[in-house]
This record gives structure tokens, C-alpha cells and sequence, in this order.
């Protein structure tokens, strides 16, 4: 069944059919195909993705505190693409599901008997006035983008002391430690060069806690105590001027009122809003918020049968990371083969994620958790304890692990398992 199964890129195509059609060629999309490749040469694949290169997202907090160097973490996508996969080199436009079809930025069409939703998130820069104009510049930096974390590390070390100003949106954002790791990093940067005690570092979060799973915060406490960062709870981040260098807060006090806040800052640490694609949002795929709709176990479609979703688009209730997506590509691939052979779909997901929260350079609170706050470490140590291994695991062994093994549908997994720890 299918056309073009040789083909490697599809882009003048005006129709094409496909047994199975994946939309985002990022993380979960490649993981996918490659795993689908392994288990069935037989059917058809397409990869709609409309970018040239890939990104391993998580080495950005590393970019960002001149562990890693941008290109480190980009390749082309195209050597990506698993062997006998076609490259639809286009983003999805538009999606009918009953029909089976979805539309692509060039105007034509592809059809599928099985779609995989895998097209990430969309970063909202517009969310905060005057962002864009300044990101990159004026002590403006952010992680979130490759060229944007390289600048994180040109404010560390131009940094003499004075603001810094680290925000976090409302949740959900992908790596939701991602805003404060980058905040303790430069901390003990600034620690190194002297400079510390000249700072005041303040950590603004729409949010109401340090972290969502509990079990994590103490840690967290420690490190927000051990470099004297000042904590504003629910203060979200509206505006910036880049060249006053102030940021306008909308902050939330005890009694449910709100008060914009103007803060000075030296230099700033922005993480822009999270929401879903718009071109999900429009499409009978999402959910009531616009998230692609599935179940939190099976990762199938809750309305169409024929289609499954993982990764950032998701509407699944886990820490959106790449350490997700390892855990949920084998369930989609295990689900739609099994949907294809008509058999039961065995496969569960158990919300797993994963966020190595950088508490200095060298040290790693490696936080594993599943659905509803499950703590399910791969080993059967303390996880809130800082630990160097933690640090080379992060630094070196999950790249190696997403290049060589998940992209090239691997499969191979340290098995994580819930483990009870003591309260202190
Ligand atoms: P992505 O990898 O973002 O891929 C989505 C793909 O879809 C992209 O290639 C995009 O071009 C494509 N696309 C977009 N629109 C369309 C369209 N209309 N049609 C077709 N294709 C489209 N995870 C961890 O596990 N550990 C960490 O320590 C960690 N740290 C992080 C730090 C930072 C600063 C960031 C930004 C992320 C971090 N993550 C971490 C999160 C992790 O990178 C993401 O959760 C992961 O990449 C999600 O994979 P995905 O395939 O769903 O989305």
C-alpha cells in the first residue's frame, strides 16, 4: 500500500499518499519514523517537516553557560531523515481528518491511513511587548533559541554585577527547569569570577512554587538560599524595554490582586510563553485549549482512531522534554502497529519525564517523574541530591544517547521504576 516509498523528497509533489505521515521532523517526529522504519520496512513514511536543520534543544541551557557551542547542538535535518523515509520539506497547513488529508504550506495535499502528530509548540516572543526587538541584545538573552543562548553566555561573562532578572511564564513551557537552571549556572559563574556578592539575582515566575513535582523544591530552596536569589511567586512578565532596561511584571498578591511591577535589570533571562500551533489550535485534532487531543496512556487520537500524538504538541499532562519523547515514541509505534494488525493496543504510557536541573556547574539534581507527581528515578539513588554523575550524564551521555541511538530509532532505555525516599 503507498506510493513513493524511495522517495527522499517530496517537495514538487502536487498529491501523495503515504501509509504513515509524520508531521515535525524535531525529536519526537524522527524518533518515530526511524522506529517505525525498524519494526515495518514494508510501509510508506513521509516526514512533513519545513525546517533544514535539527536541534537538540536540551544542550541550550548548556550554550547558554559556555559549556557547549551552538553547533553542537544543530544538524541538518536532512541527514536525519531515516533511510527510505521521504522528506516532505513543507509545514502542515491545514488538517481533515475524516478525509484522511492534510495541506502543506506549498498548496498540495498528502493523504495517510495513519497520521502521527508530532509538530512541537509554538514560543510565543510576541506574548511580552518589546521582546523581540531587543532579544539578542541590551542584556536581553534567552535559552529558547539557538542564537539567543549564545548571547546567555555573553551576559554571564559581561556581567559585573547589578540585576539579573530571570523569568518564567505559566506553565505548560517545555523543560519546565529550564528557566531556573540557566539562573543557577550563572550564579555560581558569577560566584567564580567574584562578582556574586556585587549581584542581586531575582527569579520572577508566574507560578507559585520552584517546581511542580514537590519532592524537587527542597533542593531547589537550597540553591535559591546558597546564592541569595530573591524569589517573586507570580509575577509574569508582560514587557520589555530593552534600551531603558526595565521589564514590567504583572504580579499577583496574596489577595488575588494585581499591580504591574517595574524592575531594573542589568541583564535579563527571558523564557517567552508556550502555546499550541495555531495551525493545531484551528484543526478538529485539538483539544478545547489546542492541544493535539490524546489519550494520556495509549498517545491515540481520543476521537480518531487512525491518528496519534506525542512530544510538546501534546495534550498528555507530562513535563514536556525530550526525555518524554523517548519514553512515548516505542508506545505511538507499539500502538499504531498494533491498530494496523488489528490487535489491542498493549502499550501504556506512564507520563515519564525528565529535568536535570543544573544546581552549579558540575552538579545535577536529576528530577524523573511520571503522572501525577510519581517519583521514578533510573537509579536507585537519592535524586535530590546534586550529583557529578548527574552533570556527565547530562553533558555527555543523553547527547550521545538522542544522536546515536533515538534518532535512529534505537530503542535503548535506562528503565526507570517508582522508588519510595524517605520525607528529608
Ligand atoms: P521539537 O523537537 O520542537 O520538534 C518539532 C518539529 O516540528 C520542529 O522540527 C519544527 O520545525 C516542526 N514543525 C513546526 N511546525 C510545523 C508544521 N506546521 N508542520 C510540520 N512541522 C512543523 N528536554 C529534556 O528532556 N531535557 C532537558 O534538559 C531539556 N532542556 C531543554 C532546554 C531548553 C532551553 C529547551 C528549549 C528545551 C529543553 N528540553 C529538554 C525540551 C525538549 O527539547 C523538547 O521537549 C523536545 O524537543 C520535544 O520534541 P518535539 O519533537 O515534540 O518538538
Amino acid at each position: 500500500m503507498g506510493l513513493n516509498a524511495s522517495v527522499t523528497d517530496t517537495k514538487r509533489a502536487p498529491h501523495t499518499k503515504f501509509d504513515v505521515v509524520i508531521v515535525g521532523g524535531g525529536a519526537a517526529g524522527i524518533t518515530v519514523a526511524a522506529e517505525l522504519r525498524r519494526h515495518r520496512s514494508s510501509l510508506t513514511l513521509a516526514v512533513v517537516e519545513p525546517s533544514d536543520t535539527h536541534a537538540y534543544q536540551p544542550g541550550w541551557t548548556l550554550v547558554g553557560a559556555g559549556v557547549f557551542r551552538r553547533e553542537q547542538t544543530i544538524r541538518s535535518e536532512e541527514g536525519l531523515i531515516p533511510k527510505g523515509v521521504a522528506w516532505i520539506k513543507a509545514a502542515a497547513a491545514g488538517f481533515d481528518p475524516a478525509a484522511n488529508e492534510l495541506s502543506l504550506s506549498d498548496g498540495s495535499t498528502v493523504s495517510y491511513r495513519y497520521l502521527v502528530m508530532a509538530p512541537g509548540l509554538k514560543l510565543d516572543w510576541d506574548g511580552i511587548a518589546g521582546l523581540k526587538e531587543t532579544l539578542g541584545r541590551n542584556g536581553v538573552c534567552s535559552n529558547y533559541r539557538a542564537d539567543a543562548a549564545e548571547y546567555s553566555w555573553r551576559c554571564l561573562q559581561e556581567f559585573r554585577g547589578g540585576t539579573a532578572l530571570f523569568s518564567q511564564p505559566p506553565m505548560p513551557i517545555k523543560c519546565a527547569g529550564a528557566p531556573q537552571k540557566i539562573m543557577y549556572l550563572a550564579a555560581d559563574y558569577w560566584r567564580k569570577q567574584g562578582c556574586l556578592s556585587k549581584s542581586r539575582i531575582e527569579f520572577c515566575l508566574a507560578g507559585d512554587a520552584l517546581f511542580g513535582v514537590p519532592f524537587f523544591v527542597p533542593p531547589l530552596k537550597d540553591a535559591v538560599q546558597r546564592y541569595g536569589i530573591a524569589v517573586n511567586y507570580k509575577y509574569n512578565l508582560k514587557a520589555i524595554d530593552g534600551s531603558a532596561k526595565t521589564a514590567t511584571f504583572s504580579a499577583t498578591a496574596a489577595d488575588g490582586t494585581t499591580s504591574e511591577q517595574v524592575k531594573h535589570f542589568d541583564m535579563i533571562h527571558v523564557v517567552p510563553p508556550q502555546v499550541p500551533l495555531d495551525v493545531v489550535k484551528a484543526s478538529p485534532l485539538a483539544n478545547s485549549v489546542g492541544w493535539v487531543d490524546v489519550d494520556p496512556a495509549t498517545l491515540r487520537h481520543v476521537k480518531y482512531d487512525n491518528v496519534f500524538g506525542l512530544g510538546d504538541a501534546a495534550s498528555t499532562p507530562n513535563a514536556k522534554t525530550a526525555a518524554a519523547v523517548r519514553i512515548q515514541a516505542p508506545i505511538v509505534v507499539s500502538n499504531l502497529l498494533a491498530v494496523l494488525d488489528g490487535k489491542e493496543l498493549t502499550a501504556k504510557y506512564d507520563g515519564y519525564g525528565s529535568c536535570p536541573l543544573t544546581v552549579a556547574y558540575g552538579k545535577i539534581v536529576l528530577a524523573e517523574f511520571g503522572y501525577g507527581g510519581k517519583i521514578t528515578p533510573s537509579f536507585p539513588l537519592d535524586p535530590r541530591v546534586p550529583r557529578r554523575s548527574a552533570w556527565y550524564l547530562k553533558t555527555k551521555f543523553l547527547p550521545w544517547l538522542y544522536w546515536s541511538h533515538m534518532l535512529t530509532g534505537g530503542e535503548f532505555d535506562i528503565p526507570h521504576k517508582e522508588r519510595a525516599f524517605s520525607a528529608t
